[in-house]
């Protein structure tokens, strides 16, 4: 049985095959809002997900922390803006899919009341042996209280969930009334799938442990609406159109000079391959 059988952003209409061609399938589209899914069997599915549970999680190297406390900073800012709050303010976040905690650890760095859930037990662990506040297990097996936070974020994890519509619902319920989802996921409606179709990695099931679910701006906005949020502002950026094949080296320099040129236009037109997405609660 496939783990995903029904469009993740809830539409009712079915699936057609896509063209990109993965090693369990074709990928398959909701014929409503362009949302693609995987065709994986669920047994494969479950164990993707146990060889990325490590230690050593997503917590960046020292010689990254830096840049990666800069690229924390820059969003603390633009949801302080949203929430209407002073640059440096303080308020409650909770990290959903936090792994080993690297952006709880910039968000405390930054003063945030900052927490965490993450089911991958080793990467639980170690978030908390660096002194973080982790849940070890699901959001909704965690129980937050309704109106507790002030912002959620999910940055790379809603790809991973076949039900992202009710993991939604309970950030909706833990949020504070005009509270801020944040969700960082890849855009299935790019330049970069329309150039590399299977040859970009994001579809690979191995690569980042479970990818099953691939947003486009639409299916997002979609998912969105039937989980009461409003996006307020949604943004792409990146492409990328010569790696991860084998090309020679003029063509090579030439894609990725094609693609640098790019990185502008993509980004007006929503068509870069990194989605970021600032949603209301109403
Ligand atoms: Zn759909």
């Amino acid at each position: 049985m496939p783990v995903v059988t029904s469009c993740p952003a809830g539409c009712a209409a079915g699936f057609r095959e896509t063209d990109i061609a993965l090693p369990e399938g074709p990928l398959l589209a909701c014929t409503a809002c362009g949302h693609l899914v995987s065709q994986i069997e669920e047994i494969d599915y479950l164990a993707a997900l146990d060889k990325f549970d490590t230690e050593a999680g997503t917590l960046p190297n020292p010689l990254s922390q830096k840049r990666h406390d800069q690229r924390a900073r820059r969003l603390f800012a633009r949801v302080r803006e949203l929430l209407g709050l002073n640059p440096g303010a303080s308020f409650r976040l909770l990290d959903v899919g936090c792994s080993s905690g690297a952006l709880l650890l910039s968000a405390k760095k930054e003063g945030i009341d900052a927490e965490g859930v993450e089911p991958a037990q080793r990467a639980a662990e170690a978030a908390r042996a660096v002194g973080l506040t982790v849940f070890a297990g699901t959001l909704q097996e965690a129980r937050y209280p309704p109106d507790r936070f002030h912002v959620v974020t999910m940055m790379e994890v809603i790809e991973h969930l076949r039900q992202p519509i009710d993991v939604m619902k309970e950030i909706w319920n833990i949020l504070v009334p005009g509270g801020i989802l944040v969700i960082g996921t890849g855009n299935a409606d790019s330049w970069t799938v329309s150039f590399m179709r299977e040859r970009w990695d994001y579809f690979h099931m191995e690569r980042y442990g479970g990818h099953i679910s691939f947003f486009t701006p639409r299916s997002l906005e979609r998912l969105a609406g039937q989980c009461g949020f409003r996006i307020e502002r949604l943004e792409t950026k990146r492409v990328r159109f010569a790696e991860s094949f084998q090309a020679p080296p003029v063509v090579y320099r030439t894609l990725k000079i094609v693609a640098e040129v790019l990185n502008v236009p993509a980004m007006w037109c929503r068509k870069g391959h990194d989605l970021l997405a600032f949603l209301r609660k109403v």
